[in-house]
């Protein structure tokens, strides 16, 4: 898979994509992650891309030329047109689930808008798809673009250890993951809890499965409507419930 990100600050995108997991994917050829600066595109001769608002107003917004030609020429190059996203407060809310389709896409290109934002009419004309990752407003779509691509790129076969490395993570299958001890086994005068010793591989099981559900019950109960849960789950929650009416 390839992610191209389209920016104003490539050097700041390219700085937390040389870490850690992603770093290693993409020097491992999981993924190609491509940062690439706009104003490199920019026919003013001070290489100017933004501009005063019309209508009135503060702040600046990306101009359509360097936009445009930037994606244009990223078409061309890849041979063909990618999925193109831009990152806006306005775009619908990033989902676990949306992550896991986008991660299945080929080439998919992340537009950051910066200022006050970009010309209206470059949108209509290149991007594919508008997404937000969360009710507040960021300077710039740097951020949300590397939140994307993190989140796209630990789905890629191979970057994570295995399959159920996500598979058991929160949201992931619309229950939060269970709480994860490591040594000292004791700390502060706090055990981690005695099932996880046992070596009893059952009871290990269902004590996960049970504090996940009691995670999701207590603080994110809208998630259990569409979570995959067994007749041994449901009487759980109902033991929850009614504890909850004592
Ligand atoms: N004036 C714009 C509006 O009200 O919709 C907000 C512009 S914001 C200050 C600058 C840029 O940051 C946006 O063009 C977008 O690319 C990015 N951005 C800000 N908040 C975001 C969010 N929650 N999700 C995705 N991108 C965001």
């Amino acid at each position: 898979m390839r992610i191209d990100i389209l920016t104003l600050f490539p050097e700041m995108c390219e700085r937390v994509l040389s870490e850690s997991i992603i770093g290693r994917a993409r020097a491992g050829g999981l993924v190609e992650i491509y940062c690439t600066n706009i104003r490199d595109y920019s026919k003013d001769k001070h290489r100017r891309v933004d501009d005063a608002t019309y209508g009135g107003g503060t702040g600046m917004i990306m101009q359509v030329q360097p936009i445009y030609d930037c994606c244009m020429e990223l078409e061309s190059r890849l041979g063909t047109r990618p999925h193109i996203i831009y990152m806006s407060p306005q775009g619908k809310l990033l989902t676990q689930e949306r992550i896991k389709e986008l991660s299945a896409m080929d080439n998919i290109a992340l537009l950051c808008g910066h200022y006050e934002g970009v010309d209206e009419r470059v949108l209509e004309e290149v991007v594919d798809e508008e997404i937000s990752i969360g009710d507040y407003v960021l300077t710039g779509g740097e951020l949300p673009a590397l939140v994307l691509a993190d989140a796209v790129t630990r789905m890629l076969p191979g970057v994570l250890a295995g399959e159920e490395a996500y598979e058991e993570e929160s949201i992931y299958n619309s229950l939060l993951e269970y709480p994860q001890y490591t040594r000292p086994y004791e700390w502060h005068g706090k055990k981690v809890p005695e099932v996880l010793i046992s070596g009893h591989h059952a009871n290990i099981c269902r004590w996960r499965r049970e504090q996940s559900l009691t995670r999701t019950f207590l603080r994110r109960p809208d998630l259990l409507e569409s979570a995959d849960l067994d007749k041994k789950d449901l009487d759980f929650i109902e033991s929850l419930k009614n504890d909850c009416k004592k």
